[in-house]
């Protein structure tokens, strides 16, 4: 079975899923991780410990992904959402205008 090197959400770079040991889990952490998530970065990664069984890469997988999404949910509500909501107030105002 071949795990997944890369995968895509919507409006954010595609995330490399990188395969590290024990030993580099706990160099780049500090801690005894089963996976990390890296955050929004240039370089979006999601880094899963192959030391472990391939069940729990599967589900580390998984358990990063969710973390991608929450940092996806708050990266589209603050620029995209918020973008918008000036925009809708800046209409209101306009609007509020005209019919004076
Ligand atoms: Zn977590």
């Amino acid at each position: 079975m071949k795990l997944p090197r890369i995968f895509r959400l919507p409006f954010c770079k595609p995330i490399t899923i990188r395969y590290i040991t024990d030993k580099q889990m706990a160099a780049l952490s500090g801690k005894d991780l089963s996976g990390m998530w890296s955050g929004l970065t240039e370089k979006p990664t999601i880094y899963v410990n192959k030391d472990t069984p391939l069940w729990e890469q599967i589900d580390t997988i998984f358990h990063e992904i969710k973390h991608a999404l929450i940092d996806m949910e708050t990266d589209v509500q603050s620029s995209l959402i918020e973008t918008m909501k000036v925009e809708a107030g800046q209409t209101a105002v306009e609007m509020r205008e005209e019919e004076e």
